[in-house]
């Protein structure tokens, strides 16, 4: 049982995880933290939160956990205004979907208070943002990643791992850089192409008529290129070289593709196409 709980950045990951611990009666009382006051009373409103608090440095100390579920691109400065204010026994957790800058932000910002802090990520979301997109059925068997760090406590990681099982999730431990890896060939690299497939369609001239005639597979492909553009910015920035390793990977291919169709070398288009359906058949 957490007695309290603090989610800074109650948007659809922090939210729906409140969701899940109060449903669960597994959290005594849960505040939230954000910059839109209107964003934080909704956040009460729909009985996400028990209470709101612009500050963060007040609304974390007395909190027994925190959850840190802001973009990437802002999780330093988090760390950094609740470094001096957590309780000495809290536990601290992040649900960033990159580990490599986030932990070395931490690093930096959190200091002596490392040990407390269970670098996390679950893989769960959809392209909907914000607290009224919450829900707390969103982590019912999805994977959660944590890449506990040499300095981070069992005692913490206990916590943070039980938090999610009570949320419904399925908790595993990757390395950081592991994790990073695989991300940006899973997640990262999909919601460039979704983003750049749509922009490319939508620069082209007669791009009403091409959206008409979209069919499902088109709305398949790119459901992710609705998601949040300032998250995903922070979120290709920040795993730069591993997402710029799978982009070049992906580029070679669509070139072999591209000088196959130009060949006409039906052999090797439809022995990449019988690959890739084995591959997603067995797969997903
Ligand atoms: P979201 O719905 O947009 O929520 C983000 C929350 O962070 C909002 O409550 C917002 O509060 C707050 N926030 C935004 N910018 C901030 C800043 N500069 N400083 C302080 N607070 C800020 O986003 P989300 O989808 O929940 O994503 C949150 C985190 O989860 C990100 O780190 C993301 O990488 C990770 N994640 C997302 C998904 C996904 O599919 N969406 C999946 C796994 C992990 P205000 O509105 O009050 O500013």
């Amino acid at each position: 049982m957490i007695n309290k709980l603090c989610v800074i950045g109650i948007g659809l990951i922090g939210g729906s995880l409140a969701r899940a611990l109060k449903e669960a009666e597994y959290v005594g009382h849960v505040i939230a933290v954000g910059r839109n006051v209107a964003h934080l009373e909704r956040a009460v409103e729909l009985g996400v939160a028990d209470s709101f608090d612009t500050s963060i440095a007040n609304a974390v100390a007395d909190a027994d956990v925190i959850i840190v579920a802001v973009p990437v691109g802002a999780m330093k400065a988090v760390f950094t205004e609740l470094s001096g204010s957590v309780k000495p026994d809290a536990v601290i957790t992040d649900v960033g979907s990159v580990k490599g800058n986030v932990v070395c932000d931490a690093r930096t910002a959190l200091d002596d208070r490392l040990s407390c802090f269970v670098p996390g990520h679950p893989i769960a979301g959809t392209e909907k943002s914000g607290v009224e997109a919450s829900f707390a059925e969103l982590y019912q068997g999805q994977r959660v990643i944590l890449t506990p760090l040499e300095e981070t406590s069992a005692i913490a990681t206990q916590t943070i791992t039980k938090m999610w099982h009570i949320a419904g999730a399925d908790v595993q431990s990757l390395s950081v850089e592991h994790h990073d890896e695989v991300l940006a060939a899973t997640s990262h690299l999909p919601h460039a192409l979704a983003y750049t497939l749509v922009d490319t369609l939508a620069q082209m001239h007669e791009h009403r008529e091409i959206f008409q005639f979209a069919a499902g597979g088109f709305k398949d492909f790119t459901r992710i290129a609705s998601s949040d553009p300032q998250m995903w910015h922070d979120i290709c920035l920040n795993n730069r070289d591993a997402l710029l390793d799978m982009l070049n990977r992906f580029s070679n291919d669509i070139n072999k593709l591209t000088k196959a169709i130009e060949d006409e070398d039906s052999e090797f288009i439809l022995k990449l196409f019988k690959r890739a359906k084995t591959a997603r058949d067995q797969n997903c």
